[in-house]
């Protein structure tokens, strides 16, 4: 394992800007099910987009509210894993780094990434679903839809499919990825866009890109490397071997 990280840390540690890029797979190893896994249980009669898009929420609201609530409740049981504590020790002893994530359930943040760019939003925020004024916490316990004081419905502060990402994040990931001098792909199928163009973005401007998933993604040959595995076991390997 040390000797196929020596190329990468001689990498690394030349650098002075770095871009980590996570998606579902660096929470799960947190017990936080990726997008195809959450479809198990009560959930596994729904497709993705018949509870995370715009349509579900008008034709089902309880539906949507219930199955992110339940997910929120998950997020909030998690704890942070060995994964996102190594991008948070190499947040520290990197001149220039940004963290990109699709992640929503805060588990970075709570490692101690607190700028982290959130591309698809947040699981723990509610917005209106009509005039979109900000709408707090979620109530303990969920219960039924909150009310906006339009009238409107409350949602998670998600982007969902269909949606446009937050402009201003999105612009200052793509400037970030292609200013990077070495950029590391971490637990993302890459198959959501426009998320999934970042790593490519940063290869065409020059960086090192380096994937780190169990499995072979559509960004597998383009990567410089990829080191096949969990994120809980190749990102401390890393930073330890940055010493
Ligand atoms: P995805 O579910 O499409 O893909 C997850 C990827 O992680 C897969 O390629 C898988 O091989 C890999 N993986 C699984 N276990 C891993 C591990 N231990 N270490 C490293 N990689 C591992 O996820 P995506 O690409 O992030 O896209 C799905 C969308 O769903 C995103 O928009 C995201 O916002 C959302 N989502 C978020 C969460 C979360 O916040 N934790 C969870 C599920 C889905």
């Amino acid at each position: 394992m040390t000797d196929r990280l020596d190329p990468i840390v001689e990498r690394l540690r030349a650098a002075q800007s770095i871009v980590v890029f996570t998606g579902a797979g660096i929470s799960a190893e947190s017990g936080i099910p990726t997008f195809r896994e959450a479809q198990t249980g009560l959930w596994a009669r729904f497709s993705p987009e018949q509870l995370a898009s715009p349509g579900a929420f008008r034709e089902d609201p309880q539906r949507v509210w219930d199955w992110y609530a339940w997910r929120r409740q998950l997020c909030l049981e998690a704890e942070p894993n060995a994964g996102h504590q190594a991008v948070s020790a190499l947040a520290v002893r990197t001149q220039a780094f940004t963290l990109i994530t699709q992640n929503v359930d805060g588990l970075h943040q709570r490692a101690g990434n607190t700028d982290a760019l959130e591309l698809h939003g947040s699981i723990h925020g509610l917005r209106c679903f009509e005039c979109e004024r900000p709408g707090g916490n979620w109530p303990e316990p969920p219960g039924q839809v909150v009310t906006c004081e339009c009238g409107g419905l409350m949602r998670p502060t998600i982007v969902w499919f269909g949606e446009s990402l937050p402009v201003d994040v999105l612009q200052r990931a793509e400037a970030a990825a292609s200013q990077a001098e070495v950029f590391i792909s971490v637990g993302t199928s890459s198959q959501v866009y426009p998320a999934a163009e970042l790593p490519f973005v940063a290869k065409r401007n020059g960086a090192y890109v380096i994937e780190v998933n169990p499995h072979e993604t559509p960004l597998s040959r383009t990567a410089d490397v990829c080191l096949q595995g969990a994120a809980g076991e190749w990102l401390p390997a890393l930073v330890r071997a940055l010493g």
